[in-house]
């Protein structure tokens, strides 16, 4: 059932009401159809549905009616046509490049990016004869300089994890275009209220379900948002014989975090704002960069391509990887774990977690230096986040 006209209403209506589908008995929250298949009353109804005649149901792998209202509802927030759910941010960004890229093509890919993105480019495209350029991917004459006549994908997160540099996304998805090829952006930094980069050009955006959608901590999840074209012509078929189906009582827990999202996002946003502020004039920080803030090496862009400067912080602290740990351990609030967008505040230290797999020179020039810390903002009351921050700041060796 679609929302009565007008089509209009804003974002957290819709994230509560667009979508929803009941069964015949009425229920206010969405039903968890935890089956593993359909039954076909007739033999004639099952050739139908396997033959596309009949649209139903076959198969959880292919498609179930929990998992189509949390796709629905991430289609309207989005404006992407079409979307399937998977079962991790891994296997959206996985299947996304794998249905789209074969033996002989080259991809280019931003390079500050989430460690398994990285893997997933560096490691496993070229056993399969995918060539692949890893840039920095800030300045836009680097995308053009990179592209060849066999440039099939451009890949880039942004804000990027966990440095939160930024890329142009409009000019990035005219190179592409130009060159004949399309574009993937993996949007779970900026969250879909905060950046919608298929309105800016992108043909492709995946989501990372288990961040800022789920938002408590529960569920791994992703999600592939795109045309009703690409997704028959590239992604369909791959999904249903490759099966990283995401669980439908996942898709019901996505869809009940889909209706506080726009509340819960909005609140961490406004602490965020506030804790960088204090972060940047803490005398035992050298750089702290927040989106959300004018002195972010990128200010204007973000103001062209951003509505907020989102949930996480980037700031490194003088002393090193010492001051760093010392830092996180004396914190009482944030948990030290590597999850974003929770309700609780999440510090990481990404040299020693997250990115400790990746060489310390790539690291450096990656700028995750040991200093370096990642702050996702939770729910918690913004003057006891302040408050803490500080004083863990404040006991901090300098
Ligand atoms: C977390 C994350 C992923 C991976 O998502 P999982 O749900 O952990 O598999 C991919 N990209 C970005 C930017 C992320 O933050």
């Amino acid at each position: 059932m679609e929302l009565r006209e007008p089509p209009n209403y804003r974002t957290a209506t819709k994230m509560i009401h667009a979508g929803t589908e009941r069964s015949p008995y009425g229920e206010v929250s969405e039903a968890i159809y935890l089956t593993q298949g359909f039954v076909y009353p007739t033999s004639e109804l099952a050739e139908m549905r396997f033959s596309g005649e009949d649209p139903g149901f076959i198969y959880s792998r292919y498609a179930n009616p929990t998992n189509n209202i949390f796709t629905k509802k991430m289609c309207i927030l989005e404006g992407a046509e079409d979307g399937r759910t998977v079962a991790s941010g891994m296997a959206a960004v996985a299947s996304a490049i794998l249905c789209t890229v074969k033996s002989g093509d080259h991809v280019i890919a931003g390079r500050a990016m989430f460690g398994s993105c990285r893997y997933i480019l560096e490691t496993i495209l070229p056993r399969y004869g995918v060539k692949i350029s890893i840039i920095d991917s800030t300045c836009i004459q680097n995308w053009q300089k990179a592209i060849q006549s066999n440039t099939r994908l451009l890949f880039f997160e942004t804000p990027a994890n966990p440095t939160l540099e930024i890329v142009d996304i409009a000019a990035v998805c005219r190179l592409a275009h130009e060159a004949g090829a399309i574009v993937i952006v993996d949007n779970a930094f900026a969250t879909p209220l905060y950046q919608k980069p298929l309105t800016l050009g992108a043909d492709v955006v995946v989501y990372s379900t288990t961040k800022h959608i789920d938002g408590q901590g529960r569920c791994l999840g992703g999600i592939i948002l795109s045309s009703c074209q690409w997704i028959t012509e590239n992604l369909h078929d791959y999904l249903r014989h490759t099966g990283p189906a995401m669980s439908p009582f996942t898709a019901w827990i996505m869809l009940k975090g889909l209706e506080t999202m726009p509340l819960r996002v909005q609140h961490m946003t406004r602490s965020a704002t506030k804790i960088a502020d204090l972060i940047a004039q803490h005398p035992s920080v050298s750089k702290c960069l927040y989106p959300g803030r004018s002195d972010h090496p990128q200010a204007d862009l973000i103001a062209r391509q951003m509505r907020s400067g989102s949930t996480l912080i980037a700031f490194e602290v003088k002393g090193g990887k010492a001051a760093a740990f010392s830092f996180c351990n004396s914190l009482k609030i944030p948990i030290i774990s590597n999850n974003l967008g929770d309700v609780r505040s999440i510090i990481t230290h990404p040299a020693t977690t997250t990115h400790q797999s990746v060489p310390p020179e790539v690291r450096s020039e990656l700028g995750i230096s040991d200093g370096l810390l990642r702050l996702s903002t939770g729910l918690e009351d913004t003057e006891d986040l302040l408050e803490d921050i500080k004083r863990a700041l404040d006991t901090v060796k300098r």
